[in-house]
Order: structure tokens, then sequence, then C-alpha cells
């Protein structure tokens, strides 16, 4: 156990939602926003109960709940636990973890937490951390999302519908709400929603159009909706005021509103409070549209409020500076790269950087191939090229082979889910796929997350830890490929099906690149600090590919002594300027693959020297595999050969830190 410089054990809290730390049966199933609801229902009763003498528990109260300090606090206390831990132990001693975490919360040295508690300022203060965050060090581990979670955590997304719902509940609230205050404070909050709906009705009989921070706060104020600095902060106070009369109200006025909506109101007048903070200083950054969403619960579209923050640096200086300011801020991943390019979109000059040697011995440990074609098909899965029947069998011909080459999980990612969907029919049509599981079961990443996700994890890992091993068929960007550990013979292999571009055709990135081409223009024109030269809309552009696909194909290695292989099942990584975009670790390693004939004899050697004994598994496997169903390995004279001298200098280090001090 760490301590502290007197000596003493050092407190820590692991923080989570609701969602990850419910234990009550009855209740933790349900979504997220009707989770919290029935929660917050539950507390009251007890509350109640608690405070009036009625009997301790009732089948409205949650029999979890403790309003002090219960038994799994002092667990807390005596010894460091995860997050699964806490949840285990509380189902053990019979106390809700979710509210003994912040029972612990204010005497804690050390806090976790998902890092957009810290860069979402309504997140960060409903949980009482800017306290914690103020003067603190706070290190950010997988931070290459850090500027996504940043731009997300200043922006609102939200269709008419819910904003009229919010705003009905606002105005049942100012006609009967339980104190002239909370009426008076619905009223404004509802005048605001009822403007904002009004002018979205309007937007969306008109042609798309997208409007810049300062037009819209100037077409808005001439519709009558006043929205600006002051009346901002008016708002914020009033709901503030508002739930603090319902908490002193206690059960028997609680709140009418659901969180779902709340939340929603809140999360608006965040959002609008970056966009007109300071008199408007970063009103610039920020793009304003209406667009038509599929609502799929409703199976309809629907017109959508969009107001999106384009620069991390809002959200992420209230971490950086001002009266909550951390003093150092550590921001560690394998893609942080490059390192002035974050620096850059982040606002803040780091001064210190480092990248870091890969624990492993790269040369030894990780077998990198690019596989150009297979016999006459150029294996390419640009744009153009993706959706040709030809490429897709050629595909499924690369993958069957290195399937059978592999002892242990294969993780494959494709660039989104309608490849996938693509993949797998064509696949599924032609009888490969059937070939396919006869060597290895195969699992399928669901969209989204939640019990679905896990349960597919769940398959895969049964799967994957069986002599045959495992596929697992995925999406760059998915939470497979960020967030999930494999390791060993998890994952043996990793295959890389292309460069993981995002969307041209989403408008959200199109804006993007257009404000980075606006801010590289600017620069030029006013040069500042260096560190904050911006990158032009293509550099960030391409930025995002690598990032998601390095976070993928470092799935592949995930202590000192995992080994795996890597293949690039696309032509375009013969070329070096592609090679260069992988992080460094890798980059030197890669070498082109003649054929494939040629690549599994290197598959081969690469498996046969770490691990001699699966090898023997794998090929009995595969013989079973073959009296099923066997097309033929590739012809080596079919396939045409690589060029050479494509792979970079290997000089095996590993992208790393960027740090500091505020
Ligand atoms: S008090 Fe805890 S266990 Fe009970 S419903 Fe709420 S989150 Fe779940």
């Amino acid at each position: 156990m760490m301590r502290n410089a007197q000596g003493l054990p050092l407190k820590m809290v692991v923080l989570g939602s609701r969602d990850q730390t419910c234990v009550n049966a009855k209740v933790n199933r349900l979504r997220s926003g009707e989770l919290n609801d029935k929660c917050r229902d539950m507390v009251a009763a007890a509350d109640h109960a608690d405070k009036f003498g009625a009997a301790a528990q009732s089948e409205h109260s949650c029999s979890y709940y403790r309003k002090g300090m219960g038994p799994l606090t002092t667990r807390i206390a005596q010894q460091p636990m995860d997050i699964e831990d806490l949840v285990a132990d509380g189902k053990a001693v019979n106390d809700c973890p979710y509210f003994a975490s912040r029972q612990m919360l204010p005497g804690a040295d050390i806090v976790f937490a998902p890092y957009n508690y810290l860069v979402d300022v309504a997140i960060r203060r409903s949980m009482k951390l800017d306290e914690h965050v103020r003067g603190s060090v706070v290190i950010v581990d997988e931070a290459h999302n850090i500027e996504g979670v940043a731009r997300d955590a200043a922006s609102f997304e939200r269709t008419v519908d819910v904003l009229m719902a919010a705003s009905k509940e606002f105005n049942a609230l100012a006609q009967q709400g339980p104190s002239e205050e909370v009426c008076e404070g619905s009223r404004q909050v509802c005048d605001v929603l009822r403007g904002l709906t009004t002018w979205i009705d309007d937007q969306a009989d008109k042609p798309a159009r997208v409007f810049r921070g300062p037009e819209v706060l100037a077409l808005w104020d001439g519709a009558g909706v006043c929205i600006n600095d002051e009346s901002v902060q008016t708002l914020v106070g009033v709901r503030a005021q508002m739930d603090e009369a319902f908490r002193l109200m206690g059960n028997s006025k609680k709140s009418p509103l659901s969180s779902a909506l709340a939340s929603t109101v809140d999360g608006l007048l965040q959002t609008l409070g970056f966009l007109t903070a300071e008199h408007g200083r970063f009103a610039r950054d920020f793009r304003v549209t209406v667009t038509q969403e599929f609502v799929v619960a409703k199976r309809r579209r629907e017109a959508q409020l969009n107001v999106w923050c384009l620069n991390p640096a809002v959200a992420f200086r209230t971490l950086a500076g001002g009266p909550h300011a951390a003093r150092s801020i550590v921001l560690t991943s394998g893609t942080l790269s490059p390192l002035p390019a974050l620096a850059s979109e982040l606002g803040v000059e780091f001064k210190h950087q480092l990248e870091l040697m890969h624990v492993v011995n790269v040369d030894k440990q990780v077998f990198a191939r690019v596989l150009p074609r297979v016999g006459r098909e150029l294996l390419d899965s640009s744009y153009k090229n993706a959706e040709r029947g030809e490429y897709v069998d050629a595909l499924g011909q690369a993958v069957l082979h290195i399937m059978r080459g592999v002892p242990g999980g294969v993780l494959l990612f494709a660039s989104s889910y309608a490849s996938v969907d693509r993949l797998q029919a064509r696949w599924t049509a032609t009888g490969v796929w059937a070939q396919m599981e006869a060597l290895k079961p195969i699992s399928v990443e669901p969209k989204g997350g939640g019990a679905e996700f896990d349960r597919a994890v769940a398959e895969y890992r049964r799967n994957a830890a069986t002599a045959a091993g495992a596929m697992f068929l995925a999406v760059f960007r998915g939470k497979l490929s960020e967030g999930i550990d494999f390791v060993d013979d998890m994952c043996r292999a990793v295959l890389v099906l292309g460069l993981p571009f995002p969307s041209v055709k989403d408008l959200k990135v199109a804006e993007k690149k257009q404000y980075q081409d606006e801010r590289v223009r600017a620069f030029a024109q006013a040069p500042k600090q260096q560190h904050l030269a911006p990158l032009s809309g293509n550099e960030w552009y391409v930025q995002q590919a690598y990032r998601a696909l390095n976070q993928a194909i470092g799935r592949v290695i995930r202590h000192v002594h995992d080994y795996g292989c890597i293949v690039f099942l696309d032509q375009r990584f013969m070329q070096r300027d592609v090679v260069e975009g992988l992080s460094k670790w890798v980059r030197g390693a890669v070498r082109p693959a003649g054929s494939l004939g040629e690549l599994m004899d290197g598959m081969e050697d690469f498996f046969k020297d770490r691990r001699p004994a699966a090898m023997a598994a794998v090929a009995a496997v595969a013989a079973v595999a073959a009296v099923a169903a066997a097309p033929a390995r590739a012809s080596e004279a079919d396939v045409a050969t690589a060029s050479e001298g494509s792979a970079a200098e290997d000089d095996g280090d590993s992208d790393v830190v960027l740090v500091e001090e505020m």
C-alpha cells in the first residue's frame, strides 16, 4: 500500500456511474436515465422512512442504500480496490458502491475516475471534484481521446422532441412549483426552451445551414431568445437554486423533473455557457445547425439542434487554468503523437514531453507484414474499391489462411459497422464464413456498448481460450479497439483492413476540417507562440485515422512477454509515407509480404519460434477443419511480388508521454 509523507496509508477511491456500480438487481438493468431516476426515487423513499420513523425499508426504497458510512466505506478505507472489487464487495456486505465511494471522496488522497468526469464541467461540479482538482496532479491515462472528449464536453446535441418535453416539464413547474422561487426559475428556463424549439422548427423547414457562433447568437437575439454571458449565468444560478430548494424540501416535495430532462437542460446551459463565455470570446469556435436524425425508438426522423464546439481548448482550459486549475497535468498513451499537434489542439504548452521505448523487443515479439494483393486482386479498402465483390472475396481468402496460421485469438478491424455487415454478408453468401467458423468461432462487435457488447466479448474470451482460438470482427474506434485488454492467446494477431478515416460525409467532420484550415490562415497572419501552431484540416483528418489505427494495432502487445502478428491487408501500407503515420514502436518492424504464401511461411516460422507446442495444436485443428471445407491455398505463382523498401528503419521506440506544469 502506498503511504504519504507521514508514513500513513494513502486513501483512495474509485468513482463510477450508477450504470457501472449499482448492485440492486431490481433496477440495475434499466437504461441510464431510467436507472438514475429510479435510484433517486428509492433513495428519497429511504430518507423519508428514516426521517419519519416508518419501517426502515419498504418496497419503494433501496435496501443497499446507507445515508452515512456503511460497511463498504470501512472496506474502502482499508484497502485499494478497483471498480470490480468495489461492486463485488458492495454485494457481499449489502452496501451501495455508488454512494459508498462518494462518501469516501472528501478524504481521499487518490481519486480514480473516468476522465470525462474531469473535462466535463457539469459532471465535475455535480461530483464536487473541483476541490480535488485544484492544485492536484491529474494523470490522464489513455489520453489519446482527450481532444474529442474535450470537444464533446463543450458541445450539445438533442432532438427538438426532447427539448419540447423538457419545456413542458419546466412549464408545469412554473405553474405549480412548490415555491415562488422554483416557479420563477422554471419560467425563465421554459422561455429559453420555447424560443429555441420555435427557432429549430423554423430552421427545419429551410435548406440546411451551418451557422457560426456569433451569427447564431445574433439570430437568436432577433428571434427574441436572449442568450448572452449574463443571461446564461443567471439561468445556471436558477437551476442550482431549484435543485437546492428541492433538496431542502426533502422527499415530500422531491423534484418532479426527470433526471434525463434535467440533465438535458443543464447540458444545454453548459454549452451555451461556453458559447457566450467572456462576452463571446470563444463563439467563433462553435458551429450551430439543425439536422434531421433518425430516432431508432420512434422509427422516424426528427429535427435535432447541434451546437458543436470545434476547439477542445475551450473545455480543457477549465482544467488547465482558472480557479480550479490542476497543478500538473500528465497525459499518457501509446498513441499521442504527434505531440506538438496535441498541445496545439488543447491550447497549452507542455513543458515536458517524453517518447519512451516500448517494453518489448519488437524484432522478436512482433511480426508485422503488409499483404498488398491476393493473386491478381489488389487489396485496397479505399472507398471506391471496398464494395467490389472480387476484392471482398480476395480479402476473405487472405483472412481464412491467416486464421489457419494463428494459434489463439484474431482481431480483425474494419472501418465501420457497415463494412462489417458487408463482409459478413458476402462471406456468408460465398461460403467462406462457414469455412472460417470451422477454424475459429467468430464474434461480431455489436453497435454501441451495453449488455450485447459484454455478451459478445464474453463469448469471444470463452472461445479464444480453447485450442482453436476465435476471431472477433470489430471496428476501428469501437469499444473493442480502445478499451478491452486481450492478453496472450486472447489476441495473437491483429488484421487491419485499411485506413480508418472519419467519414467525409459527416457534417461535423467537414466543419472541423474547414475550421482547422481557417485557424491555419489566421495563425499565418498573426503568428503567436509556435506551440499553438494549428494543424490544417487535412492534417487533423489524417491524424484521426492514425490514432484509431494505432489504438487497434496496440491490442496485440499487452505486456512485456506478449507477442503476436499485425497484418495490414491493404496495398496502401506499401507506401513509406503511409507507414510513417504508424506508432514509432511498430513503424520500423513493418515489412512487405511478397505473397500470401510468403506471409504464411513467415508467420509459421514466427509462431514456431515462440510456441512450438501451440503450433502443433493449430495444425491439428486446421487439419480437422480442412476435411470439412478446404479452399486451395493461394498459389505462389498467382501472387505478384511486393515492392521492396517500404519499411522504415527499426528504432523500436514507442510514443508515450506528454506532460505538464500549468
Ligand atoms: S442506492 Fe445504489 S444500489 Fe440502490 S438503486 Fe441506487 S445505485 Fe443502485
